[in-house]
């Protein structure tokens, strides 16, 4: 095995990536890093995220860059503000004992003036997302001219986004001498297509992936708002009367309160996290080890430790912020032969997380659904009753007592038996979920007021109506607006309605978010049109009923037509 001294890297870098962490080169890392350091040469990479990719073009294109030269030599090209500020921390880290390497990241939905700024003062890489650096060469305030270097990295997510046309321009605007570098996750033809059009001989490398989800976990996601979390989970934890794992929470004050307010609703729950002795961790590990804790509350580091094999689920009640985190949390399940579940809980600001993890799982979770109050129960009371069929009953032990049992009981018969059994046993759950409105996961529950506003078509004062320029026919879903929303806005922010048209659709934003949400959707472009979204007008909301109500009224007159019609052939076949 080779380490990165073998690859070639200067002492700054190596010293830098050492106090990362980093002790030997991952495999996409020691093919491209030699190769990229030995000439200006063109690459194609097949590799997933999570396979160390960044540090295997960021390092080449640091160890390149001539400080001394004050205008941007190399451009890395992302596709979502979220990668691109990921790329430039990764790359200011690696830099850190070079002296005065200049990254600046540019991305839509943030002040342009102040990227304006950053790039005046000097950059020699500039990271970015398409649509922002166009615009700042467009406005004279990017200068590629002296590009040596290009990297697209997740390729195929920029085609998916609609960036090509963008690319193509900014592509247009760097110098033909150059090394261009490609990495994708996965390889469309579009991706043969670009790398036929810009580059001279690429070396094609594919890596596998690093962290495999075991065959033996199914992986569930159920997608609710943010404050329906702990019901969810506690659906969860209801619906699996012999469950057995761990909730996963992302910080310690987290896992103290939902274990404590599990605990208060009469779960048998413990946490376990940084702030216990070594004393209380054993004690807690061992009742759990013992199955006499059914859920354990931990952090990831907290969690770390545990060697248990019969774990039954896993519950992200918080996704970890490192993508690949989660396949060493769902690892812990499905182990030793068995079958397990891994949960993740998330928002719908979250659903972009999830494609992540599944590119690295290499497996499409299972969408869940929220069981009812009406499931829950009866799971619950025949787990009792299978547990009443097969307990061996130890006669020599209950012989003594029984006859007095028996004779205290008499005048109950059977049925009455039965129904005192399960009222004792499940009276806090049927209470609670008789309290508690079933609610779905993606569709959230329906307030009385939400059903006002179905009707009146009044977004509730914290919400703004927006209009955007794409519809059905341009393939538009609530999941695809979703998505483009996560992409390009870095806050939570809250979805509302979405009526989709077939060229334009209207949907509805938390209003304090809402200038976010048009600046960050106006930095893509779908299908080649560039996006256009702003504050629906009155009467574009007017329009929209008016056109609900005619599509309404035009599908209940073809049903009575059909009606009539069938019956007009139906006699006509008779004579
Ligand atoms: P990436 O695919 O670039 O997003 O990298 C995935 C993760 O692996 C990041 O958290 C990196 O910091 C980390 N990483 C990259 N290279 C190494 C290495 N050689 N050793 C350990 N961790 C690494």
């Amino acid at each position: 095995m080779k380490t990165f001294e073998d690859l070639g890297l200067m002492p700054e870098l190596l010293s830098a990536i050492s106090e990362l962490g980093y002790e030997t080169p991952m495999p996409v890392q020691e093919e491209v890093i030699p190769y990229l350091l030995e000439a200006d040469h063109d690459l194609v990479a097949l590799a997933q995220t999570g396979t160390g990719k960044t540090a295997a073009f960021g390092l080449p294109l640091l160890q390149k860059t001539v400080i001394s030269e004050n205008k941007p030599q190399a451009l890395v090209l992302s596709p979502t503000r979220e990668l691109c500020i990921q790329i430039a921390e990764d790359l200011r880290e690696y830099s850190k004992h070079l002296g005065g390497v200049h990254i600046v990241p540019v991305y839509g939905g943030a002040s342009i003036r102040n990227q304006i700024y950053e790039l005046r003062r000097g950059a020699h890489i500039i990271v970015a997302t398409p649509g922002r650096l166009l615009d700042l060469i467009r406005k004279g305030e990017a200068d590629l001219s002296c590009v040596r270097q290009v990297v697209m990295d997740e390729a195929d997510e920029m085609l998916n986004m609609g960036f090509i046309e963008d690319i193509n321009s900014i592509l247009a605007s760097v110098p033909s001498e150059r090394s261009t570098m490609l990495f994708s996750a996965t390889m469309p033809e579009e991706i043969g297509e670009l790398s036929l059009k810009y580059m001279k001989q690429p070396r094609e490398i594919v890596i596998g992936r690093r962290n495999e989800g075991t065959a033996s976990v199914r992986h569930v996601c159920y997608t609710v708002h943010a404050k329906d979390k702990y019901r969810t989970l506690k659906r969860i934890a209801d619906f699996y009367p012999r469950i057995y794992g761990i909730i996963f929470c992302r910080t310690k004050a987290e896992t103290q309160e939902i274990s404590e307010r599990l605990i208060r609703d009469g779960y048998n729950v413990d946490a376990l996290h940084g702030d216990l002795s070594q004393q209380q961790r054993d004690y807690v590990m061992n009742r759990f080890r013992l199955h006499n804790i059914q859920l354990l509350v931990a952090t990831d580091v907290a969690a770390r430790g545990i060697d248990v094999d019969d774990l039954t689920h896993i519950i992200n009640y918080s996704l970890p912020d490192e993508t690949e985190v989660y396949t060493h949390r769902s690892g812990r399940t499905g182990r030793a032969g068995k079958t397990g579940i891994s949960i993740a809980i998330i928002n719908m600001k979250e659903v972009g997380r999830i494609k992540a993890i599944e590119k690295i799982i290499g497996k499409k979770f299972e969408i869940g659904k929220i069981p009812s109050g009406n499931e829950i129960c009866k799971k619950q009371i025949f787990n009792l009753i299978d547990r009443i069929e097969k307990v061996e009953v130890n006669e020599d032990e209950v012989a003594e007592i029984l006859p007095s049992v028996y004779s205290r009981l008499q005048w109950l018969d059977k049925e009455e038996l039965v129904k005192r059994l399960v009222s004792l046993e499940f009276s806090r759950l049927i209470d609670y979920y008789q309290e508690d409105e079933d609610f779905d996961a993606g569709n959230h529950t329906e307030t009385r007021k939400d059903r006002v506003r179905k009707t009146s078509g009044q977004a509730p004062e914290s919400f703004s109506k927006l209009f955007l320029n794409l519809g059905k026919m341009d393939g538009l879903n609530p999941q695809k607006l979703l998505m483009m929303v996560n992409r390009t806005v870095p806050d939570d922010v809250e979805i509302g309605r979405i009526d989709l048209f077939s060229r334009h659709s209207v949907f509805e934003v938390q209003s304090d978010m809402a200038r976010s949400v048009i600046d960050g959707l106006m930095t893509l472009k779908r299908n080649g049109r560039q996006i256009k979204v702003d504050y629906a007008t009155e009467e574009q909301v007017a329009r929209q009923l008016e056109r609900k109500k005619q599509r309404k009224d035009a599908r209940s007159a073809s049903r009575k037509d059909r009606s009539v019609s069938g019956k007009a052939t139906q006699g006509a076949a008779r004579k």
